[in-house]
């Protein structure tokens, strides 16, 4: 049978999705660049061109190696899925199953058909049977099963090394004058010049040198820079949050494990490859192989498993307007927040510990809407994809589920963020201290939010601790009257 094959911009392999098992001499592969996708929102420059970039990049290497393609522009995935087959009437159009339900419910209303998507380690029918059987959804045990099922860091059924995880042995502050390494950037070919002439001019953030890759050989040189440059210290310093780096030593694979240009099982092979060859310590490679077959995973498994409604939450019911400062990093005198928007600005990418316990916690601690705050990290990170900010945004940032996928939020003070990172000793802002002009926001926020919240939080044991702590303030009025100042001033962009 004579096909149409489309391919997504998420699904840019040729060994997996719809191509897996696709016909050279009888198919028509399609791509489509949707108007409506790039004018719909602001997003930030890097991301459009990245995704763009690689889509153009993809269809001219099939072309290269004489697939027969269709690269349309078009007012948006359903027009021209309708122009290719007024063009092939007599073909039926398949794709591998969506990665969003948006694409999923748009593709199945016009009579696209599925076939599997491969594109992640775990199936959801696999992951609903896992989360059927749980009482609490935690990503540990999830974690352990995925390791036992894939075989991976394992002596039979017992984890190599004798512990599941190495957390204990990760998790250090940045040193002082710590060798951060290297980054590499890649050199700007016509296509990719080609898109950024094209970009629209409400595209936000900046572009200075091309550092995401748009092909698969780039992608591919980003996995080896970071296993042969950053693999070895990636576990001790995962949670550092280090001034003189915007990357620490992370491995920057998410924007292509993500639009399909690597897949996670070659990255998980190269992750052991590289441990194997004997200098990688235990607790870093445990600590990569978690990220890839755990929380990846696990964040795709539970977007399908907890539905479409899920994004809407909003337990704590948090109506404040996104803070000017998200959306320009002049707008704060916080060091940390600044320091971290312009690597927004500048990168579109910020690690994890940036993404959650800075960014994350000050929209949580300050009752930004989720829904808000979900659709600014939509458009400015580089990785970002419905299926992997959903839960993350709503479920673990901001607690907006009430509590569904993390027991307890992931509020912090300025003390976390002293330990971690090293912006405050430039900060006019004292994490020490809750009242005052110089105390830190974050720190007096953060007791703001436990009193504002107490109710909700006393009835949950994992914040015992932190209610105690919270009764035993002596001047709660004065923070909260000093929380009241340092709201006023964030909405202003003053703060
Ligand atoms: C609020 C918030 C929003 C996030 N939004 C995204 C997003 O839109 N897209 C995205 O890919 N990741 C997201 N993450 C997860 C994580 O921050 C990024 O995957 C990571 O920072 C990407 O950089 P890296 O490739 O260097 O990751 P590394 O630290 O080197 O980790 C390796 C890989 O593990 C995977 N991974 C690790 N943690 C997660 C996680 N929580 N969810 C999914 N995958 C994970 C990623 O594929 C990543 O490439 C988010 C986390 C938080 C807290």
């Amino acid at each position: 049978m004579n096909r149409l094959i489309f391919i997504p911009f998420d699904q840019l392999n040729v060994n997996h999705g719809a191509l897996k098992s696709a016909d050279r001499e009888t198919d028509v592969i399609v791509l489509i660049e949707s108007q409506r996708m790039i004018l719909g929102r602001t997003w930030h420059k890097q991301r459009l061109q990245f995704l763009l970039s690689c889509a153009r990049h993809f269809a001219a290497e099939l072309r290269s190696n004489d697939w027969n393609v269709e690269y349309l522009r078009s007012d948006n995935t359903a027009s021209g899925l309708k122009e290719i087959s007024e063009k092939y009437p007599d073909r039926e159009i398949f794709c591998a199953t969506p990665n969003s339900f948006r694409m999923r419910q748009q593709l199945a209303e016009i009579g696209v058909n599925f076939v599997e998507n491969d594109f992640f380690l775990t199936s959801q029918e696999l992951f609903t049977i896992w989360a059927d059987t749980q009482k609490t959804f935690t990503m540990e045990n999830f974690y352990r099963a995925q390791r036992k099922r894939l075989g991976i860091l394992m002596s039979g059924t017992t984890p190599i090394g004798g512990e599941w995880n190495y957390d204990a042995e990760n998790r250090l502050p940045p040193k002082k004058d710590q060798d951060w390494g290297t980054t590499i950037s890649f050199d700007s070919d016509l296509i990719d010049q080609e898109v950024m002439a094209e970009l629209p001019d409400t595209a936000w953030g900046n572009f200075e040198t091309k550092i995401w890759g748009t092909t698969r050989a780039e992608a591919l040189a980003q996995m080896e820079h970071f296993f042969q440059n950053h693999f070895k210290e990636f576990g001790p310093f995962e949670d550092a949050m280090p001034a003189s780096s915007w990357t620490g030593h992370h491995s920057l694979l998410s924007p292509y494990l993500n639009n399909g240009l690597l897949h996670p099982s070659e990255v998980v092979s190269a992750a052991i490859q590289r441990f194997e060859q004997g200098d990688i310590p235990l607790a870093s490679c445990e600590g990569f192989i978690r990220q890839i077959i755990g929380w990846r995973e696990y964040i795709n498994g539970m977007y399908w498993f907890l539905g479409e409604d899920y994004r809407e939450g909003n337990g704590l019911g948090a109506n404040r307007k996104l803070l000017p400062l998200f959306q320009n990093s002049k707008k704060t005198e916080m060091s940390c927040v600044k320091s971290l928007v312009q690597d927004v600005e500048d990168y579109g990418w910020t690690h994890h510990i940036p993404r959650l316990m800075v960014l994350s916690n000050l929209a949580l601690i300050t009752g930004v809407k989720p829904q808000e705050f979900l659709d600014w990290m939509r458009e400015v990170f580089i990785d970002a994809a419905d299926w992997v900010m959903v839960p993350n945004v709503i479920g673990m940032a901001t607690h907006a589920d009430g509590g569904t996928l993390m027991t307890k939020p992931y509020a912090a003070g300025g003390a976390y963020i002293s330990k971690m990172g090293q912006f405050c000793k430039n900060c006019k802002y004292d994490p020490k201290l809750r009242t005052g002009e110089t105390a830190c926001p974050f720190t007096t926020l953060y007791w703001d939010f436990l009193d504002r919240n107490a109710q909700m939080f006393s009835k949950n044991h994992r914040m015992f601790q932190q209610m105690g702590g919270l009764r035993k303030l002596s001047n709660i009025e004065e923070v909260k009257s000093r929380a009241q100042q340092v709201l006023n001033g964030l909405d202003q962009g003053l703060i």
